[in-house]
């Protein structure tokens, strides 16, 4: 043995399971509903109900009640594992993608360039939320064969054929892509797809998800989950500062606007949440009145700025046809290089739009802000300490 490895710490054997998982994040109210645990479980005896009011992790087993699990009683530690809310998820995965800790003055994580991005295809592009930049990095991805599929948000169809409740789905091709693109500010845990693409045989996966889930992958590295973190080859965050309830279409939408959510082709937030329908009106309705149906897993999020995320992007700012784009590690900078190499997408310096990245700090800053003061304080650095 040479006198380094004599010296170097011994690792600290993991032993935290559900019992530690159930008490620390879902009962105190840190659970995102990210869904990391449910599908790092080797024994699937977590479930989650993907509904309004819910997406949360239970335990599906009697034996030992919600609170406790056999397997976890016998060494079983998978799903605190894979959890980025549990101890020092944000050290963890910020040592394990950059090799360092974020600094009080990176309120929105670690990063290397802020551009601002749009597809070149005029199809990818007026499919897209903002510039279109996530669905366009998935069809390159795809085209040159990085990945073979993509864990996104897909629409689910309802009888009439329409529908707007988001749900977790793959991607493998160009119309697949585009069938999830544009935003529905209703949670979808887009990591549950990931048994759908085992099944279909996919080993090479992008995870497209809002910050939250843009965290599950760094910390199964970190904390050597196993297999079920090698699928995962690229990240792309969202920027978000909550997401809404499902039954928020039911309760205000249709009964205060007449606003029937089948019939909606577009929704965005620019300081009001706007709608699209598809007899061509538009309507605007005030963020204040959407506040009471801001999902129970968003209370206590503190990250805006998908800071684990290869690639995060948002539509802040007064560029609103682009994307903002926060290229945060070598392989982010890596693909969104090859894709200006390959033409298939416009860029701009991110400065010119100050106020975009200003408001992404001002945005971070208030989203840690929600972070409990009880729980692990790393979230919580740069934050003004209080007199
Ligand atoms: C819930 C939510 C909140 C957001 N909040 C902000 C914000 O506060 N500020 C900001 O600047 N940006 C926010 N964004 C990000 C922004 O709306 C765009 O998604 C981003 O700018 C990328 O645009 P694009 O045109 O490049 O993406 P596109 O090419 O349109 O691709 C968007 C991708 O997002 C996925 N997606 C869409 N809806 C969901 C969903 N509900 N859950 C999971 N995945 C989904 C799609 O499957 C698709 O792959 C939010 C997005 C979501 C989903
Ligand atoms: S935050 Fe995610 S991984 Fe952690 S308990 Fe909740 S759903 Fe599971
Ligand atoms: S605010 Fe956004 S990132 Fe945070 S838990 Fe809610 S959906 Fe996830």
């Amino acid at each position: 043995m040479s006198t380094a490895e004599a010296t170097k710490p011994a690792r600290v054997r993991w032993t935290h399971q559900w019992k530690e998982l159930y008490d620390e994040v879902i009962n105190s109210g840190l659970c995102t509903g990210c869904a990391g645990c449910v599908i790092a479980c080797p024994h699937d005896v977590i479930g989650y109900k993907h509904e309004p009011g819910h997406y949360k992790p239970f335990h599906l087993e009697e034996e030992l009640g919600e609170t406790n699990c056999g397997h976890g009683e016998k060494g079983c530690t998978s799903c605190t594992r894979a959890c980025p809310r549990f101890r020092d998820w944000e050290t963890e995965a910020d040592e394990h993608l950059f090799g360092r800790v974020r600094e009080d003055d990176e309120m929105a994580g670690i990063y290397k360039d802020i551009l601002l991005v749009r597809a070149k295809d005029d199809g990818v592009y007026e499919t897209g939320q903002d510039g279109g930049l996530v669905s366009a990095i998935l069809i390159w991805s795809l085209e040159n064969d990085i990945i073979d599929g993509a864990l996104v948000s897909h629409l689910e169809s309802n009888e009439a054929g329409g529908g707007w409740k988001a749900i977790p789905g793959v991607a493998t091709n160009r119309d697949e892509v585009l069938a999830g693109a544009g935003s529905r500010y209703t949670y979808s845990a887009n990591t549950m797809a990931f048994g759908q693409a085992k099944e279909q045989g996919l080993s090479r996966l992008a995870l497209v998800g809002m910050s939250c889930q843009t965290s599950v992958a760094p910390v199964m590295w970190h904390r050597r989950v196993g297999k079920v973190s090698k699928p995962f080859k690229l990240n792309i965050g969202l920027l978000c500062s909550k997401s809404f309830d499902d039954s928020m279409f039911d309760e205000l939408f249709a009964v205060k606007y007449g606003l029937d959510k089948n019939d909606i082709v577009k929704m965005n937030i620019k300081g009001v949440f706007q709608v699209w329908m598809r007899d061509g009106s538009y309507h605007e309705i005030n963020l204040k009145e959407c506040h009471a149906w801001t999902r129970e897993g968003c209370l206590h999020c503190p990250d805006f700025a998908a800071e684990h995320a290869d690639i995060s992007t948002g539509g802040i700012g007064n560029e609103t046809d682009w994307t903002l784009t926060v290229v945060r590690t070598d392989l982010g900078r890596a693909v969104i290089e090859a894709m200006i190499t390959d033409g298939v997408i416009e860029t701009r310096p991110g400065d010119d739009d100050p106020a975009a990245i200003d408001l992404m700090q001002r945005l971070a800053q208030k989203s840690r802000e929600r972070w409990p003061t009880w729980a692990n304080p790393t979230a919580r650095v740069g934050l003004p300490t209080r007199k």
